[in-house]
């Protein structure tokens, strides 16, 4: 394996586009091969679980290895040698659909790029291209402000949260970036944010399916259709033992392999959320198989009565707190019986008891409505916080184990 920069990167990525079928399995079957070969050189977790495989070997007889698994040995999954790519960045430079229309915007910004992530929550130590730069998602926002405007970048990713927060920055007129590209990941985007962050920015939103963990799995089209980007990621349908379903049988597993990704490899690893593929060919003309997610499984909470199970969306909380006045954000803290503690962050201090007395009624309501009693809710001290590994920020966090 070799360092990518960010031009060859994007001709490696062009080049696969105009491929063949035949030849793009042959590229992916050698990355493949020097990706496990580099994992069980320079990771010890690797090459523990590969002791037994021999040096010529097919995808399939590699072990597939549970995500939790590698989340539990996370000292021992970390690589002693990384190798730079900037594979990321050419995938969004290449298979943003706005690209060859702003081109010349892109090159006026100097290609400069930025990646608001968890880069403090360790998943990812690669050294990137110098035109990119990683902000921490945990720097209070007017830091984030600040660093942004001084970057002033074409290319922004962040998670849909992240955005929203910057919306009200840019509305305000403190946020002064004038990015060609914003690319939202790690979370769901929903309409109404897109539609604002259109608006507000003047510029394309792409969704992606993403994240600092396992890469840029999907890209989104014209069409609206997230195409996997299987130059460089590798999913895969497997049954319960890791191996590939035949046609027509349900997939029990859903295994990623990322191809450039050196500081802590994802090989056949188990995905945590939930993935249709779809066999219909797309008529944007990108002949990559394309997929949708469907809610990962931790995103439904499930409640126990004594006669039966409830299963609420988190979704559904959104729905019903967003209406309330002054609300700016919440996250809904779940402890045993059903004690519920709100993290709330409001538009108007003052205003705090009152805000917290209506999400507090709502929410009861919509429990009530559902089957569920909540024991007690409570005003929680804290505002909602991100996830301290990966960044993301989530509506419920479920304590109650
Ligand atoms: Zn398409």
């Amino acid at each position: 394996m070799e360092e990518i920069n960010l031009k060859d990167g994007i001709n490696l990525i062009k080049k696969y586009n105009k491929m063949s079928p035949k030849e793009r399995d042959q590229i992916k079957r050698q990355r493949f091969y020097a990706m496990v070969t580099f994992a069980r050189k320079h990771n010890k977790l690797y090459s523990e679980l590969y002791k037994n495989l021999g040096v010529n070997f097919f995808m399939r007889d590699v072990p597939y290895v549970e995500r939790s698994f590698l989340m539990e040995h996370k000292d021992i999954w970390q690589s002693d040698e990384i190798i730079a790519s900037s594979i990321p960045q050419a995938i969004n430079t290449v298979r943003s659909f706005s690209f060859e229309r702003d081109y010349h915007r892109f090159l006026l910004h100097k290609s400069r790029y930025v990646i608001i992530s968890s880069s403090d929550g360790s998943l990812q130590r690669c050294s990137w291209d110098k035109s990119t730069t990683v902000l921490s998602v945990f720097l209070p926002t007017d830091e984030l402000v600040r660093q942004l405007n001084e970057l002033n970048p074409a290319f922004l990713w962040a998670f849909p949260s992240t955005l929203d927060n910057l919306l009200m920055y840019k509305k305000s007129g403190s946020l002064k970036i004038k990015p060609v590209l914003i690319i939202a990941g790690g979370e769901a985007l929903n309409d109404d944010l897109r539609t604002a962050l259109i608006n507000e920015f003047d510029c394309t939103v792409q969704s992606t399916y993403s994240s600092a963990e396992f890469g840029i799995v999907a890209s989104e089209c014209q069409m609206g259709h997230l195409h996997v980007n299987d130059d460089w990621i590798i999913l895969e349908q497997a049954d319960a033992n890791g191996h590939p379903v035949k046609e027509g049988q349900k997939p029990e597993k859903i295994l990623i392999t990322n191809l450039y990704k050196t500081d802590y490899p994802i090989i056949r690893m188990t995905l945590p959320d939930n993935i249709r593929f779809h066999n219909k060919t797309c008529p944007c003309g990108n002949t990559s198989p394309w997929i949708s997610i469907t809610a990962a499984k931790d995103d439904y909470i499930l409640f126990k009565t004594d006669e039966k199970q409830i299963s609420i969306h988190s979704d559904e909380f959104s729905s019903v707190l967003n209406g309330i006045d002054g609300l700016l954000r919440y996250q809904i803290v779940l402890y045993a019986n059903n004690n519920i503690s709100l993290r709330m962050e409001v538009s108007n201090e003052s205003m705090r008891g009152i805000i917290f007395l209506q999400a507090e009624q709502t929410l009861r309501r919509f429990l009530k409505e559902k089957g569920v009693i909540a024991s007690a809710i409570t005003m929680d001290a804290d505002t909602p916080l991100r996830n301290e590994l990966n960044g993301k920020l989530k509506n419920v966090l479920d304590h109650r184990e």
